[in-house]
């Protein structure tokens, strides 16, 4: 596998830092616990240390890899598993109902690209329907902020939208000797437990991105000045009991949705 891994030209370009320690990939999928028969989706098999690991479990495995070169040989070693499902995809445009159009019923795992992290998880959340669990590995200061509470720095879009529809825990941290070639950073695991989402949720998700993305974009501003490029902040302030003089990090989760659900009737002639 060692020298399989140094004679392949890796692409910068698609993040490929293969994991090539067995304890790693096993420990990894021991925390992930596949079962027989569960939905298993991997994002980025590679040359498939996680997926020889997964396979055993006896769960309905569908692979999503970007690079077709690993995919010849992905099927080579693997297609003669019968629960082992191989497709030639850019996760971020794969609709997961391809799988299964079951409420809560496809689990996620990768160790995917470093610089496509937010991408790929935005990808997933726009499908959370399907989602029962997600499980990927990233640069351990963006799982910080994944998991960060507000007030706190690392408290932001990626924490806003993975805790409204999720509890997310950084579950493993991976030290940068595990892979081939071997990155400048560190990494962790995050878990995302799509079973735990916010009692309210928002009312346009679409609008909601948009309005996360908005406050944070100019984090240190107070809500007041921000709120204006969406929609009409003074006749929302009249008739709200929000406290726009509040920056958006002070906000916890379900602020942000009930205040985003709120401002909706103000947006109108923005739409
Ligand atoms: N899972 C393997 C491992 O742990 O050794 C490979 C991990 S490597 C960090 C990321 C993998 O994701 C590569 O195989 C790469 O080709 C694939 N990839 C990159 N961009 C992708 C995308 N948009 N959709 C699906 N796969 C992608």
């Amino acid at each position: 596998m060692i020298q399989k891994l140094n004679a392949f030209k890796a692409r910068k370009s698609l993040g490929q830092n293969f994991l090539f320690d067995k304890n790693i990939t096993r420990k990894i999928v021991d925390i992930f616990a596949p079962a027989q028969n569960e939905n298993v989706v991997e994002i980025g098999p590679g040359f498939g240390a996680l997926t020889e690991e997964l396979l055993p479990s006896g769960c309905n495995y569908t692979g999503i890899e970007i690079d077709q070169r690993l995919i010849v040989d992905l099927r080579k070693k693997f297609d003669k598993c019968d629960n082992f499902n191989m497709l030639h995809h850019d996760f971020r445009k794969f609709s997961l109902a391809t799988v299964s159009k079951k409420s809560g019923s496809i689990r996620l795992i990768g160790n995917i690209p470093y610089h496509i992290t937010s991408s790929i998880i935005f990808a997933a959340f726009e499908q959370h329907r399907l989602i029962k669990d997600m499980m990927l590995m990233m640069q351990k200061e963006v799982a910080q902020r994944v998991v960060a509470v507000h007030g706190n720095k690392d408290f932001g879009i990626l924490s806003v939208i993975s805790k409204t529809y999720a509890q997310p825990a950084i579950v493993l941290t991976v030290p940068a000797s595990v892979f081939i070639p071997k990155p400048n950073i560190d990494s962790a695991i995050v878990h995302w437990d799509f079973s735990e989402k916010q009692i309210r949720q928002p009312g346009d998700p679409d609008f909601f991105r948009i309005f996360v993305r908005t406050i944070f974009n100019q984090r240190r501003k107070m809500l007041r000045n921000t709120l204006k490029k969406l929609g009409d902040v003074e006749a929302f302030s009249a008739n709200s009991s929000a406290d726009l003089q509040r920056r958006p990090e002070a906000l916890s989760v379900l602020e942000i949705i009930d205040l985003c659900n709120d401002f909706i009737p103000y947006t109108a002639p923005l739409k």
